[in-house]
């Protein structure tokens, strides 16, 4: 039996960070917001420690603060303030962000927390309804709107909408049915992630070293805790991950170099395979993808969130811009700004974290005395440092007003 639930301005399939930030985005201009997810997020009181964490950049900082959740995420977060590069014992690079004027490079936490966080601020909005449970099941498209079936709690339901949004990750079940092509690339690499305590401080030091599986990272958390993100080929990361607690605990002390002491596991590690992905299109006829469910990049850089997060603001701009002039928010002339906006940005960070990976997993003699060079002159000429700066951490391609600070 189907029954017809509502209509709705926006369903949003997929109430991860990004999802979520954008119903909460939306829901200020006074649109009906539907989400859907099978999973629950945590009340933030109910938070634990978890194995995957994000570093945060500013531009991020001002876009979950315009959605309300940013007060709630602060006191949990942990400033980088250097980013250090160990390609050997000779060859290292440190970067400060107050040499580019910045406060910060990014501010690590947890992920689990993020959503935690624009939970609590969307579970106050009454014209957001967040269905859990809930999956899309299929949607058909007319000159209107979209009449999307869902399952909600093993009951199917219909809802009516003008535009629906494709949050549901990597796997996305709505690029999927929307018919959306992928170029996609496994790396055949493994991101093994952890928190740990540590007996030194980490000095708000983020500290990457390479190797031939891939880059190693200690990432600051609040008081003298980590995450780990550890690259490795994926025999390799399969070997450790059947490793006992204790061998497990002593392979990260023996990567750490003993840089922040002696280290004790807080969370299990978990695994996450990696690969990356572009769907060829960022829409269809009313329906926008953000986020995995439009791009997922290699870890290295910490740029995946972040470009995610871009792609939040940057669609709820256009649909604020196209409600507030009256016209169609789910038409093809708005959502064709918003691809518009968006491709640079995607293109150049798909790119770059691709190329960067490539430069770094691998022990070919050459590149590696290449890296090492690379990483010396950098080092030593400061306008090259600021350059190499620059380009990580302030995305050229990015316009949105809520990244830079501004009102929706
Ligand atoms: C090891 C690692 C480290 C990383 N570190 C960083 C970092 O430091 N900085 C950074 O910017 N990025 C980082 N990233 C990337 C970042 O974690 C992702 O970009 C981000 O989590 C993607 O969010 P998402 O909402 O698209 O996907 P997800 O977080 O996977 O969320 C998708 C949501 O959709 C829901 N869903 C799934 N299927 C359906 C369905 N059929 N219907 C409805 N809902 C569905 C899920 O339950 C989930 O809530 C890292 C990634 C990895 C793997």
């Amino acid at each position: 039996m189907v029954s017809a639930l509502k209509n709705c301005d926006v369903v949003i399939s997929g109430g991860g960070v990004p999802g979520l930030c954008l119903a909460a985005l939306l829901a200020d201009i006074g649109l009906d917001i539907v989400v859907l997810d099978p999973h629950l997020p945590t009340r933030i009181k109910d938070i634990r420690p978890d194995g995957r964490t994000a570093a945060l950049m500013a531009g991020s900082v001002n876009i979950l603060r315009a959605a309300g959740a940013w007060e709630l995420c602060e006191p949990h977060g942990s400033a980088l303030n250097t980013l250090r590069i160990i390609e050997s014992a000779s060859a290292r690079a440190d970067f400060r962000a107050d040499d580019i004027g910045l406060p910060y490079f990014g501010i690590n936490m947890q992920n689990n927390l993020q959503r935690a966080a624009l939970y609590e601020v969307i579970l106050k909005k009454k014209n957001i309804t967040f269905l859990c449970p809930a999956m899309l099941k299929d949607f058909t498209t007319d000159d209107v709107g979209v009449s999307v079936t869902i399952n909600e709690n093993g009951k199917e339901q219909i809802l009516r909408t003008r535009l629906l949004v494709g949050a549901d990750g990597r796997n996305s079940a709505v690029r999927a049915q929307a018919g959306i092509e992928v170029r996609d690339h496994d790396y055949g690499q493994m991101a093994i992630t952890c928190i740990i305590n540590h007996s030194k401080p980490h000095d708000n030091i983020s500290t990457e070293f390479h190797r031939p599986g891939g880059p190693f990272t200690i990432v600051p958390l609040p008081g003298n805790q980590s995450s780990i993100v550890w690259v490795e080929y994926t025999a390799d990361a399969d070997a450790f991950l059947k490793l006992r607690r204790d061998d497990f605990e002593r392979a990260l002390q023996d990567r750490t170099e003993n840089l922040v002491g002696r280290i004790e596991m807080v969370t299990p590690p978990e695994a996450w395979p990696l690969k990356s992905l572009h769907a060829k299109s960022l829409i269809a006829p009313r329906l926008a993808l953000i986020a995995e469910a439009a791009h997922v990049l290699h870890p290295l850089g910490a740029q995946g969130l972040n470009l995610s997060l871009r792609d939040a603001a940057t669609l709820a701009e256009e649909i604020a811009d196209a409600a507030r002039s009256g016209l169609d928010i789910g038409s093809h002339a708005t959502l064709h700004r918003y691809e518009f906006r968006r491709r640079a940005d995607i293109q150049t960070r798909l790119m770059g974290t691709d190329g960067l990976n490539r430069m770094v997993s691998n022990n070919i003699g050459l590149l590696r005395t290449l890296r090492s060079i690379g990483l010396k002159t950098i080092d030593a000429i400061e306008p090259l440092r600021r350059f190499a700066m620059n380009e990580g951490v302030v995305p050229g391609y990015d316009d949105s007003r809520l990244s830079r600070g501004e009102n929706l």
